[in-house]
């Protein structure tokens, strides 16, 4: 395959931006290749500056469930887009997809749009801080709530990708108010409310952790976060920016059944436009201003044509897809399973809906420390020879392969050939 054309505006980028990108997993760090510049999308399929054309299972990280410019949303976004790009005022599409929200997710009485996760997360700390007047935050090793100061401690995603430990520039004193533990570890968490449950404002958590390699919570997990937050009077908050609206039709939380006192949101609500949102019961939204103290804003908050994208997203897609993404997840499951098994590969393989990761490892992968135990050099080897094959997944063992309802049956077996291919070389 040629990559010339993408090497070359790779090379003008760094020139101009850090690592030449705007988001550091973009560079490719963890796989010893230079990025690729996608050029256009459509369906299940992207297509390089090169004129290369990849099966997508990167999705833009997760937004484009209904695939690349999907016709219903492009054509929303463009009549929206006719009639101005934002006014700064209240707009009708704002409170449209806001009960569309309300309808689809069991925990949200009442919701505020921001314009990505990271947003989304820091403001739904200081909402739980500014509730309970407390100013301890849980989280765990591994989740990553996006780049804000109090939740980039011990995170996964880029972080983990990167092998950095906490980032420089984080104050000290905001690092003390977060405390971690280990992913589906009740035990570690009872301890840690013991001696410090009274100053703790919420524990935040990922329903199905996606920033390690997906790893789903083992039963009783979240049921046990339950109980104790209320035990104790912290809130409960469940980061589905990945999960939201891609585990299944009502969340990760329907889907399970645990319902947090609040939820962010991100990716999908935004149809692969900039949108994050945080929502939960009356009670405690009713604290943001303008009808409450805890004060958070956004000039582009709601704005039009990302409420267009993520509300034509969110109305296309249909509870019978989600069974649709189990039949395909596990078709890819049980093809790779076979692959690996016949070059004696270990694979150790989770997967959620339409959230899937394949781990190099021998062992069952319950939390970062089995997330890292991966070998990261064979990821290198399979991650090259895919793209090679024109499967473009995401440059990381600790991330998450996405399905959009434009994949097909026959994507999804040129992917398996790809990924037996990926295998022998592996075991060569
Ligand atoms: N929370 C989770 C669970 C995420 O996966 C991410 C991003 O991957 C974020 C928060 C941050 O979202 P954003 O990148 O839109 O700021």
């Amino acid at each position: 395959m040629d990559f010339s054309k993408s090497a070359a505006a790779y090379k003008e980028a760094r020139l101009s931006m850090p690592g030449g990108v705007n988001s550091p997993v973009r560079s490719f760090p963890a796989v010893d290749l230079n990025p690729i510049y996608m050029d256009h999308g459509k369906g299940s399929k992207v297509y390089d500056l090169d004129g290369n054309e990849y099966i997508d299972y990167v999705l833009e990280w997760g937004p484009l469930i209904l695939g690349h410019a999907d016709e219903r949303v492009l054509e929303f976004v463009k009549q929206t887009a006719d009639k101005g790009f934002g006014f700064g005022a209240p707009h009708v599409l704002e409170t449209q997809l806001a009960e569309l929200v309300k309808n689809r997710v069991p925990s949200i009485e009442m919701i505020r749009m921001v314009n990505s996760g990271t947003e989304a997360t820091m403001s739904a700390i200081r909402l739980a801080r500014g509730y309970t007047g407390r100013d301890v935050i849980l989280k765990f090793e591994g989740c990553y709530h996006g780049s804000s100061d109090s939740l980039l401690i011990k995170a996964g995603s880029g972080v983990a990708t990167l092998g950095l430990p906490d980032s420089p520039g984080v104050p000290a004193q905001l690092a003390k108010d977060t405390l971690t533990v280990p992913y589906n570890d009740p035990e570690s968490v009872a301890e840690v409310f013991k001696r410090f449950g009274q100053d703790i404002a919420c524990v935040i958590v990922e329903p199905v952790g996606g920033n390690m390699g997906v790893v789903p919570p083992m039963p009783g997990f979240l049921e046990s976060l339950r109980k104790i937050t209320k035990e104790y009077g912290s809130l409960l908050i469940f980061d589905e920016v990945m999960t939201g609206f891609r585990v299944d039709y009502h969340c990760a939380q329907g889907y399970l059944g645990v319902i947090p006192d609040l939820t962010t949101l991100g990716k999908v609500i935004g149809g692969g436009l900039p949108v994050g949102a945080y929502g939960g019961k009356s009670e405690i939204m009713k604290m943001v201003a303008p009808e409450g103290p805890v004060y958070q804003a956004g000039t582009l908050s709601g704005n039009p044509l990302a409420m267009a994208a993520g509300y034509m997203t969110l109305s296309q897609l249909k509870p019978e897809d989600y069974t649709v993404f189990h039949e395909q997840a596990k078709i890819l499951t049980e093809g790779f399973k076979a692959a690996a098994s016949k070059y004696g590969i270990a694979l150790s393989i989770n997967q959620v809906g339409a959230m899937m990761s394949f781990f190099f490892t021998d062992q069952k992968v319950t939390d970062y420390k089995s997330a890292k135990s991966s070998d990261l050099d064979r990821f290198k080897t399979y991650f090259a020879a895919m793209i090679e094959q024109g499967i473009s997944l995401p440059p990381s063992q600790f991330e998450s392969v996405f399905l959009s309802t434009r994949h097909s049956m026959n994507d999804v077996e040129k992917t398996i050939d790809a990924a037996e291919h990926a295998f022998r070389k592996i075991a060569e």
